[in-house]
């Protein structure tokens, strides 16, 4: 059997892939793996073979670059606005590569998540299943994650240009159309959540096309291994992820926060300089990509920007979590953590002190119930099975030769 992934070229996609990939392999699938020449040695590390392919996105966008900071309505229409165009733009220039391999080695399926628009381009011409991965929340008639780009105005000037992309790979290709429902409520004629039911809004309205394996958890070989020094105290583990962590002004405030704390800490700073910081506090260790899986195996709380990667990462291990969203699609997770009594949420990043953090921390550590409830979503979670799950799901999908519809 041969099976092929396209994923976005970011960690936040990436990840979640990687050990279902490894679990395929083990069963004898050869898998074809297409992203960016920086993943090369992870996806190689699974036992895929690796294709690179050029990145739009690489040249044209960077998330982290500084902002003006300015937060009005118009500048947030545009940031969602150019979610589409950007993932529009970067299927335009992955899926000739992908065609010309796959036209000659043909695959059984693809598999792809929501942003790799150039999957499901290429099982449309190829005429193969579409196999869906949700590393974010999945929609049904109950629930639409397109919503909330159906709010940007049709002569939006983003909006006109993704919509001629759409239009310009319905000529090429002979595909559907990718409009704005069809990239974000779309579906595949297998769909493999990597979430929990109990975490998804509307989670139990969802069918048997929808098929719940929870967070992929599995070796990783990026970052090397890290052990909390050995003196009995909690960990606090700070990550404000991959993709919008330029906060520099964070730094003071978390440092300020746990100076005084009987409590080990490590940040992950991400694009931010070490060098940029000062007055460390002795208990504070920084790195700037670390491993992240290692390092959430050992903590007691964990402040995140509520990625659905790390959330569902900390909730697989059980810790709660004090959630600082940086963009809209993490406000909805943060609140959810809030709602479920996983943690707290600052939902105005601006309005955090030293202070308000410091009360949130002491509370994660000192008030059970929060951990209890970590623990039993933790549980709930590992039951969903994971990788070895979603090589079921799919291997099980294949070889009834059975497409959902
Ligand atoms: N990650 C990591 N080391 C870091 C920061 C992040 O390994 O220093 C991993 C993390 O475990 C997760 C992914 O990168 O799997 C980030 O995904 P998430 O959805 O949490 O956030 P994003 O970066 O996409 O905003």
């Amino acid at each position: 059997m041969h099976i092929a992934v396209v994923s976005l070229g970011a960690f936040g996609h990436v990840n979640p892939t990687l050990s279902f990939v490894t679990e395929l392999v083990k069963r004898n699938v050869r898998v074809t793996y297409f992203t960016t020449e920086s993943f090369r040695e992870i996806i190689e590390a699974t036992g895929a073979d690796f294709v690179p392919v050029k990145s739009w996105m690489a040249e044209n966008d960077d998330h982290n670059a500084k902002k003006d900071g300015k937060k009005d309505g118009a500048k947030e229409e545009s940031v969602a606005a150019s979610v589409p165009y950007l993932f529009l733009n970067e299927a335009g220039s992955y899926i000739d590569d992908i065609l010309r391999v796959l036209v000659e080695d043909h695959p059984d399926a693809i598999i792809h998540d929501f942003a790799g628009i150039a999957g499901t381009i290429a099982a449309d011409v190829l005429r193969v299943p579409n196999i869906m991965l949700y590393t974010s929340y999945p929609s049904n008639d109950s629930y639409s994650v397109a919503e909330s780009f159906e709010g940007i105005p049709a002569d939006h000037p983003l909006r006109i240009a993704a919509d001629e992309i759409a239009e310009g790979f319905v000529k090429k290709y002979g595909c559907r159309k990718m409009t704005f429902k069809e990239i974000f409520d779309g579906q595949g004629d297998l769909n493999i959540v990597m979430l929990q039911k109990r975490f998804v809004p509307n989670g139990e309205s969802f069918d048997d096309r929808f098929v719940f394996t929870g967070v992929q958890i599995g070796k990783r070989t990026a970052f090397g291994s890290w052990e909390a020094p050995d003196n009995g105290r909690p960990l606090l583990y700070s990550s404000l992820g991959t993709a919008f962590n330029n906060w520099p002004e964070y730094y003071p405030i978390l440092f300020d926060a746990v100076r005084d704390l009987d409590i080990n800490v490590f940040a992950a700073l991400g694009s931010v300089d070490p060098d940029s910081l000062e007055n460390i506090p002795a208990n504070v260790e920084v790195g700037q990509m670390v491993p992240q899986l290692d390092i959430l195996s050992q903590a007691s709380v964990f402040i995140t920007h509520a990625g659905m990667g790390g959330t569902g990462e900390a909730i697989y291990y059980g810790v709660p979590m004090i959630a600082i969203p940086q963009m809209d699609e993490q406000a909805i997770t943060a609140k959810l953590i809030e709602k479920k009594g996983l943690g707290f949420a600052f939902l105005d990043k601006k309005g955090i002190t030293s202070s308000s953090l410091k009360e949130a921390i002491e509370k994660l550590i000192h008030d059970p119930s929060y951990r209890n409830t970590a623990q039993e979503f933790s549980g709930d979670m590992k039951k969903l099975g994971g990788a070895k799950a979603s090589a079921d799901a799919i291997m099980g999908f294949l070889q009834n030769g059975r497409l959902i519809v």
